[in-house]
């Protein structure tokens, strides 16, 4: 059950996977991250904020972003994974050029194969403005005539993982066997106390864990991890701007 019957490793030696918010890449594509680590990818995890509102008690965002940015290194250290933290605001991720212009020069400095982002269908505002900062930057990207410090970089897929704040029209497209990473997911996870503790109003780790064991039903392994996929003709245009 895989994408053109292929697995992330084959597609990906470059993997920059961008969220939202500090423990959404973790949380949805933890598991295949460590996987592609293992295999030899190198990872880049892109937090466009920390999510430092995501906390029941009030008066404590500036405190809590201390916190994540220190769980977000930790948890991309046991994935085997650099970290950027681009420091927008948390609920108030811009959807405009000049941020799709910062995407852009990232993906031009670190020439991904493969990039993960949110699917389009949230009803979180910054997973959508996600969504479409890296869609339009990765059309950026691709225009030579788009003239930036560094020159044209076309990626080759976009893949949205499954996300608990994303589910309108999410219908798997792409399965990847997570089990022999499993355990090393959970470690990533529960670097962030949003994991471990009820700091939230949704209990993340229960969610994801049966998610994992759910997929992994539909996919015939023990534990697995879902994706939907970028058009592929629209990812075939971008790699033809950039010849
Ligand atoms: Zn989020």
């Amino acid at each position: 059950m895989t994408h053109r019957g292929k697995e992330a490793c084959e597609v990906a030696s470059r993997v920059v996977a961008f969220g939202a918010h500090a423990f959404d890449v973790e949380a949805t594509a933890g598991g295949v991250l460590a996987k592609l680590r293992r295999r030899g990818s190198e990872i880049t995890i892109v937090h466009m904020t920390l999510g430092e509102r995501g906390y029941r008690a009030g008066g404590r965002t500036g405190a809590y972003a201390g916190q994540k940015k220190g769980e977000a290194e930790r948890s991309a250290s046991v994935l085997g994974a650099t970290v950027r933290v681009l420091e927008y605001e948390d609920t108030h991720l811009p959807d405009d050029d000049e941020a799709k212009l910062a995407v852009c020069d990232l993906l031009r400095e670190l020439r991904p194969d493969l990039v993960f982002t949110h699917w389009q269908g949230s009803w979180h505002k910054d997973h959508r403005a996600a969504h479409a900062l890296v869609m339009d930057g990765c059309f950026f990207a691709a225009l030579p005539g788009v003239q930036r410090a560094r020159p044209a970089w076309a990626v080759s897929e976009v893949w949205f993982p499954e996300n608990w704040e994303d589910p309108v029209d999410f219908r798997p497209q792409h399965y990847e066997d997570i089990s022999d990473t499993y355990e090393q997911w959970l470690e990533a996870m529960d670097a962030y106390a949003l994991a471990r503790e009820n700091l939230a109003a949704f209990p993340y780790r229960d969610f994801y864990t049966s998610l994992a064991r759910v997929r992994g039903c539909q996919a015939g392994v023990r534990y697995a991890q879902a994706f939907m996929v970028a058009e592929p003709l629209r990812m075939r245009i971008y790699n033809q701007f950039a010849k």
